[in-house]
C-alpha cells in the first residue's frame, strides 16, 4: 500500500465530492488530524488522516505546478 505524502498547502482531489460541487481541497494543518478548506466554498474541515488517505484520488503539490511554469515562466 502507497501513503500519501500530504503537506500543507497541497491541493487534494477527493473521490468524495463537497455538497458544493467541488472536489478539490486545500491542506491547512497536518498531524493526526488533516485540517482542509474547500477550494469551492471555502469551509474547511477537519478529518482523520487515516479517513482522508482513503478518500484522495489525487495530490497536487504546489512545487509541480512551479515546476511546469519553468518553461517559459518569469521568476520575481
Ligand atoms: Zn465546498
Amino acid at each position: 500500500m502507497i501513503i500519501p505524502k500530504i503537506a500543507v498547502g497541497d491541493t487534494l482531489s477527493l473521490k468524495k465530492k463537497h455538497p458544493c460541487g467541488s472536489s478539490d481541497f486545500e491542506v491547512l494543518r497536518v498531524g493526526s488530524d488533516i485540517r482542509i478548506v474547500c477550494r469551492g466554498c471555502g469551509r474547511d474541515l477537519t478529518l482523520p488522516r487515516e479517513k482522508l488517505e482513503k478518500a484522495i484520488r489525487r495530490i497536487r503539490h504546489p512545487q509541480d505546478a512551479a515546476d511546469a511554469q519553468e518553461n517559459g515562466g518569469q521568476t520575481p
